[in-house]
Parts: C-alpha cells; sequence; structure tokens
C-alpha cells in the first residue's frame, strides 16, 4: 500500500492527529494507498519550521547557490523521471506519455527559476541632486502555495520553482486528489540540498488544511491555482489580512477560426487542446468559434476526429485517459445532461475502450455543434473532453463571442491575415493569446494568468519572479 506523508522541516510525518484521506486510482476505482490528513496543527508546524528556515538558513545562502541547489534539484527530477511519470500517471490517470511530458516541463521550470536566481536585481533610479535611489527586490519570507490536481508536478514547478528562486521558504498544500510525485519531488529536494524547513508539503482537504494556509498570520504571500469558487475564498481570507495573493483560476477559452486559417495546421491542435488531459486543463480550448464559410467543413473534419478518439487507463497511453475522481466525472455528467434537456445535439463521440476497467471514471469526448452563446455549456468551465463549436459572421461577431463569458485566460487565432492577427489580439479579454497555436508546448518562459473570472497575478516566465518578491525603495541624501 503506497503511503504519502506530511513532509516538514526535511522529514515525513503523519498528520498530527493521525487522520488520513484514501487514495484512489482513477483508472480502475480502487483505493491504492493513502495520504497523510493535514490539518491546522501541520499547517501551523510546517509554517513554523518554514520561518525558522528563511530567518536562519535560506535568505543567507546567495543568489548563486540558491541556484546551484535548484540546478541539481532538476537533475535529480530527469533522473527519476520514470519513478515520477508513474506516481503521477496512477495518481491523476492521466496517459503515461502525458505524464512523462510533466515530469520534463517540472525539471525545466527548476533549470529556468535556477539560471534566474541571480538574475533578478533592482534598479539605481534617477533623482534630485545629492541623492542616489535605489530598489532591493526581496522576499516576502514565506509563502503559500495551494495546487489542484490537474497538473501537480507542472503548477508545483512553476509556482514553488519561482518562489524558491526569489528566495522565499514555502508551504504547500498539493490537492487531496493527487500528490505523490510532490511528496517524492520534497524528498529529491532535500537530496539536491534544499536545506530543511525551505520547502514543506502538508496534503489535506481544501477545507482543512487549504483553508488553515490561506488564512494564516504568518503566510506573507500566498499562490492559489484551483476553481474560481475556490479562488474567491482564498483570496478572501487573504484580504482579512492584508495579504497578497495571486489566482489562477478556470477559463473557457476560445479558438477564433477564420476562413483564411490553414485548416490543415489547426484541426490535430483544436482538437488537442480539448482533450489533452482529458479536458481537465485550466487553458483548454473548449470552444471553437469558426468562420460560417467554412462552419460545415471544420465541424465535419472535428466530426470525423472525435470519432476516432479513444479513451483507456492511464497505462494503455491513448488519446485521453480517466477523468481524476468519481466527482469529476459526476460534474461532466450533469453537464452533458443539461445539454440534453436544452436539446442540443452531440455531432460526434469518441469511445471509451471494451476492456478499460468498469469502476474507472472513464468520459468518452463529446462535440456539440451550433452551441447558442447563452448555453450553460458555452459560459461554463467544464473541465472534461468536451467540445463547443459555434459560428461567427465577421470580426466584430468573432469578439463579441469570444469575449461574452465569465472568464479570459488563454485565446487561439487562426488565421493568415497578419493586421487581423494584430487587430484581435489587442481585443481579445485573456491573458495569452496565441496566433496559429496553442498553448506553445507549455511555454514555461512564457508569463501566465488570467483577467476577469479567470484570475490575476502572473506566474512562469521571468514576471513570475517579480510576484515572489516585493520591492524595497532606499534614497541616500549624501549631497
Ligand atoms: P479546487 O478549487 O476545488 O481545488 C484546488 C485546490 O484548492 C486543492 O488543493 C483544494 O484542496 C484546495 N481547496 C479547496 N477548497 C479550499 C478552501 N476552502 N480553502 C483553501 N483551499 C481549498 O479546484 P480543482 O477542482 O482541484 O481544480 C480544478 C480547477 O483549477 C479548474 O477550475 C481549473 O481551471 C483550475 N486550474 C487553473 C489553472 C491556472 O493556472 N489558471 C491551472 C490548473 C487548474
Amino acid at each position: 500500500m503506497q503511503e504519502g506523508l506530511c513532509w516538514i522541516n526535511g522529514h515525513a510525518r503523519t498528520a498530527v492527529d493521525g487522520g488520513w484521506i484514501d487514495n484512489v486510482d482513477p483508472s480502475d476505482g480502487v483505493s491504492f494507498g493513502r495520504l497523510a490528513r493535514g490539518k491546522a496543527a501541520d499547517i501551523d508546524a510546517a509554517v513554523s519550521a518554514a520561518h525558522d528556515a528563511f530567518k536562519n538558513r535560506w535568505q543567507r545562502v546567495s543568489a548563486v547557490e540558491r541556484g546551484r541547489v535548484m540546478t541539481r534539484l532538476a537533475t535529480l527530477v530527469t533522473q527519476d523521471a520514470a519513478q515520477l511519470a508513474s506516481l503521477e500517471a496512477r495518481d491523476t490517470g492521466k496517459p503515461i506519455s502525458q505524464a512523462r511530458a510533466d515530469v520534463v516541463a517540472l525539471a525545466r521550470y527548476f533549470e529556468f527559476y535556477a539560471g534566474a536566481c541571480d538574475k533578478l536585481h533592482g534598479q539605481t533610479l534617477p533623482y534630485a541632486e545629492g541623492y542616489t535611489v535605489l530598489t532591493l527586490r526581496e522576499p516576502h519570507g514565506v509563502t503559500g502555495h495551494i495546487i489542484p490536481w490537474n497538473y501537480p508536478m507542472q503548477i508545483f514547478g512553476r509556482s514553488v520553482g519561482a518562489a524558491l528562486a526569489a528566495g522565499n521558504c514555502c508551504v504547500v498544500k498539493p490537492a487531496e486528489d493527487a500528490c505523490l510525485s510532490l511528496l517524492r519531488v520534497a524528498a529529491l529536494a532535500s537530496e539536491a540540498g534544499l536545506p530543511d524547513g525551505v520547502l514543506n508539503l502538508v496534503p489535506g482537504l481544501g477545507i482543512e488544511a487549504g483553508a488553515a494556509l490561506a488564512a494564516h498570520p504568518d503566510i506573507q504571500h500566498l499562490s492559489f491555482t484551483g476553481s474560481t469558487a475556490t479562488g474567491k475564498l482564498v483570496a478572501q481570507a487573504c484580504a482579512l489580512r492584508a495579504s497578497p495573493v495571486t489566482l489562477e483560476l478556470g477559463g473557457k477559452s476560445p479558438q477564433l477560426v477564420f476562413e483564411d486559417a490553414d485548416l490543415d495546421a489547426a484541426l490535430p491542435v483544436l482538437v488537442n487542446a480539448v482533450i489533452q488531459n482529458a479536458g481537465q486543463t485550466c487553458s483548454a480550448g473548449s470552444r471553437v468559434l469558426v468562420q460560417d464559410t467554412i462552419a460545415d467543413r471544420l465541424i465535419e473534419a472535428l466530426a470525423h476526429r472525435f470519432c476516432a478518439l479513444r479513451a483507456g487507463p492511464s497505462s494503455a497511453d491513448l488519446d485521453l485517459g480517466p477523468l481524476v475522481s468519481r466527482k469529476q466525472q459526476q460534474v461532466v455528467w450533469d453537464f452533458l445532461s443539461a445539454a440534453q434537456r436544452e436539446g442540443l445535439e452531440v455531432a460526434a463521440q469518441g469511445s471509451v475502450v471494451d476492456d478499460a476497467p468498469e469502476q474507472g471514471f472513464y468520459q468518452a469526448p463529446v462535440l456539440f455543434a451550433d452551441v447558442p452563446q447563452s448555453s450553460r455549456l458555452t459560459q461554463s468551465e467544464i473541465f472534461g473532453p468536451v467540445l463547443v463549436v459555434q459560428r461567427f459572421t465577421d470580426e466584430a461577431d468573432a469578439l463579441r463571442l469570444a469575449n461574452d463569458t465569465p472568464y479570459g485566460l488563454v485565446a487561439g487565432l487562426w488565421t493568415r491575415d497578419g493586421a487581423r492577427q494584430l487587430r484581435l489580439a489587442k481585443q481579445l479579454h485573456s491573458g495569452q493569446v496565441f496566433i496559429n497555436n496553442y498553448g506553445a508546448g507549455g511555454g514555461v518562459e512564457l508569463p501566465f494568468g488570467g483577467v476577469k473570472g479567470s484570475g490575476y497575478g502572473r506566474e512562469k516566465g521571468f514576471e513570475a519572479l517579480y510576484g515572489f518578491t516585493q520591492l524595497k525603495t532606499i534614497a541616500i541624501r549624501h549631497g
């Protein structure tokens, strides 16, 4: 039986009150282990260890040495790739090749932020005669990180990688549905030379360990990745103690396909953007908006591809694995039932392979064509392999549909017209716009985050480092 323990001050330990959470394999619905059910007392211990490490150890480590530790961690992650990928695939249900790609991304985040440690600096500012003014970029101290289950390693890498590089010590609350890979990474970090207490992980339920972390008076910055509903609660808890927070929330990202688009290039990308990780991706391209002159052709081509898609156990490494949990499967089923009640017709559907275990949490990918803008299917994040297609007449119509949802995370534009590319990219309400591509292979270097209900603040790239520091201005009057 696999056990996942709390990782506090460089050591694995059970939760203070001895509680556990069942760990279920989404591919067969069977429990394969248990996780420590950390609560407020465990969060207290982790925060206290992190403060001690910040004051007595990490703050004294030079930027270049921080970078060396993180480089060693990137190497250890790469050497341990097979084990990490297998843990992630079992925990989340994702096809094993997707889990392998997540390990590569995790190593890449540590590599990127390792290189950034000694390049993060303040400025000198021109001011009045007789003064020298300079700015320092200082770490917050102890940062909190609440991580979802869909990409544990990638989201840990981008958030904790940047926080450590900026000189913070971290307390992480991974998701209760998937966190085994992260507990292993914590042990690797110690092996890489990260001092005890610099990185602490407390698995547990959101309403227990998560809420305790968000409300903790000694957490000086919080990075939350998860649903918009929970993000609002977390932001509220941070506001009550006037603490900064970054919210990386959900999305309903559109891809706009114009009649001059290269459809051969677009098609596989449009499909992959919604089935990757069984649609459980914040930046999933879950809406395709297509110009009416080519709509029938595109819908037919999408339908052809959807019919060929197959879902199965993570070890089978098919187009998609199961959803992460029975709860998430029910969420997707509720959307599909609502669509049926609305009278929406399924344009195409993939399949679940015959030998997939019956108790696994599978959902075949579904394509809906001509969905009204007001439909729940268009307006809400489903977090499953469901693609909605809508038609538009011209640029103005496309923009209206694209921007008319509560979200604004990512948008894709498919057109060969350069003027249109820039015109629309500037008017789309979203944190990232991809032109004639989507997702750019993950883009460790590219700042990422949302507008509107998709959140605020930016992670990834160099930009994330600014969020994990605070700027101090020093004005010296020397005459
Ligand atoms: P969730 O909000 O239910 O949970 C996310 C994390 O918050 C988990 O660790 C959970 O335990 C914790 N949590 C739950 N309730 C809490 C509370 N009251 N206080 C503090 N913490 C609490 O989200 P989820 O279902 O795990 O993840 C899916 C959502 O995450 C989707 O909406 C998806 O779009 C979003 N997401 C966003 C990004 C991004 O970068 N923008 C990336 C991945 C996922």
